[in-house]
Parts: structure tokens; sequence; C-alpha cells
């Protein structure tokens, strides 16, 4: 979707409301607390609902409105403005930064468009994880800048990869994508990630380096696993590769330092959660319904 097909299919706020509707309620409204259908349209106020099942006395109705368990309930911006953010950063291959939002929407304030990006990026979590099968990639990286490259006050004054912060991730060859902040990369939690992720009944090999950390998928996960020797030059032997993994590493890596220039421990997730997304729907049409959905 282009600007120019954005623009045509959100002219106004009341197309932006019509549009959630139709995604949240094409089924008929329900109300978001307790899943009733038999609602009733407030005649005072558009867009808005009443439910007399779950009211907080008999004969007195909850009230919700089409925002109603949204990321977009609290807010004072229109939706037109939300969906106007959202459409840039599912585009943005490399992701957008606030400042940049801020700079094209006027935003009002960079501290909105910011505030704006991170409830989207958390809608952007996915609520129907399947496990990957066939051949899968995991690999570990670390994000964070050169302590050296940082401000004196932002400096965390650790040498070595003691500043920066451990991702795992896997990749299914048939390109599904998922990555998620870790403590640290010892054993167990390489091994927990990959109890998780992994399709046992499924999964016909699971690609690794040489970290010794994945050792022991055979014998204590039962997985058909294979390792290539980065340290001694060995990348590719046959299928066993970790290519599709690292692609997607230097992705988030060019956009998260190239774009957001550095990110804290505390709103990684989020970024990561937004950069698994768009590269999960890269060959979705309708990105951003899909985005939509989840928010
Ligand atoms: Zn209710």
């Amino acid at each position: 979707m282009t600007i120019s097909d954005f623009e045509r299919l959100f002219p106004d706020e009341g197309a932006c409301r019509t549009y959630l509707f139709v995604r949240r309620f094409a089924g008929g409204v329900h109300c978001p607390r307790c899943n009733n259908a038999q609602v009733y349209a407030s005649k005072a106020r558009p867009w808005h609902w009443q439910c007399m099942k779950c009211g907080p006395k008999p004969r007195s109705p909850y009230r919700f409105a089409l925002t109603t368990g949204t990321i977009f309930e609290e807010s004072k911006k229109p939706l037109l403005m939300w969906f106007k953010v959202l459409h840039l950063m599912v585009t943005s291959k490399k992701g957008i930064s606030a400042l940049q939002i801020h700079r094209m929407l006027g935003t009002g304030s960079y501290q909105t468009a910011w505030y704006m990006c991170m409830r989207l990026r958390a809608g952007m979590k996915d609520p129907d994880f399947r496990k990957l099968m066939g051949i899968i990639e995991v690999d570990e990286t670390y994000m964070g800048g050169l302590d050296k490259n940082r401000h004196y006050d932002k400096k965390k004054h650790v040498r070595g990869t003691g500043a920066k912060i451990p991702v795992i991730g896997a990749i299914s060859r048939k390109g599904n994508v998922v990555c998620k902040m870790i403590e640290n990369a010892d054993m167990p939690t390489l091994h927990r990630f990959v109890h998780e992720i992994v399709d046992k009944e499924k999964v016909s090999l699971v690609a690794t380096d040489e970290h010794s950390g994945y050792q022991y998928l055979t014998r204590w996960q039962g997985l058909p696993h294979e390792t290539v020797n980065h340290r001694q030059g060995e990348y590719v032997r046959g299928v066993v590769h970790t290519n599709n993994m690292e692609s997607f590493w230097s992705l988030l890596k060019r956009g998260v330092l190239g774009t957001y220039h550095h990110v804290s421990k505390k709103y990684l997730p989020l970024y990561l959660a937004e950069f698994q997304f768009r590269f999960n729907n890269r060959k979705e049409a309708d990105i951003f319904g899909k985005a939509i959905g989840g928010c």
C-alpha cells in the first residue's frame, strides 16, 4: 500500500473508524469485557455501545467504545494519526524513527510520536505463534553499540560483550523468524529457546554454529542437529548453515542502529517484535490490516 493508496482508503477520521469497526466487529458487535453479543448501540454517542450483562450493578450498563480494549483506547490522538504512524512503520523496511514520524506528521511533540510508536510495536507481538518446522537455523547475536561510541553519560563502562544485550533467534527455511532477548547465552537458555520454538514432530534439521550452548540438542531433546564451525572458517556444509538467520540479524542491526541509533534493554523486546512482524509479513499484501488486527 503506497501513501496515495493509504490516503484514498483513509481520507478522514470516519473512514478509519469504519475500518476499525469492520476489523473488530465484522461478525457483530460484542462486549470486550464479557464477550456477550447482546449489546445496544448508544443513542447519544456514535461508536459507543452498552452491555447489560457485565455492568457494575444490575440494570446499570457497562459502556464501551469502538477503541475500548485496543491500544488506541486512552489516546486523545485521532485514529487517522495512529493509522498514518502505523502505515509508515509497517512499510519502512528498516523501521522509521519517532523523530522522523514527528517531522512528517506533525504529531504535536516528539514524545507523542515516540509513545505512539511504542504502543504500536507492542501491538505487533505475534499472537498466533506456530512452532517452526522443516530446516531451522538457530543463532544468537548481541545488540548494542560499541561503548566507545556512546556519549560519556550513556557509557556503561563495561568492556567486551558485557555492555551488549544477547538476542537469540530461529528461522525456518520457509522464512518465518522468531527472536527474543535473553539474559545470557548459556546452555540452559539456548536449550529452552529451542525447545519452545521447534515443532518436534516436523523438524528435519536444526542448524547452528559451534557455540557450546547448542551441544546435546540431539542427546537431550532428540533433535536432528548439525553444526558449522565458524571459528574454523566453515560457513556452509550442504544444507547446514545459518545464513538466513545472519541476514535477519544484519537487517535488524542496520535498522535498530541506523534508524534508532541505540536501543535500551527495556525497550529492545518491542523493537524485536517490530522487526519480526515486518519480516514475517513481508509477503503479506495487507500487512497494515494484519498489524491493526493486533492493536
Ligand atoms: Zn459485557
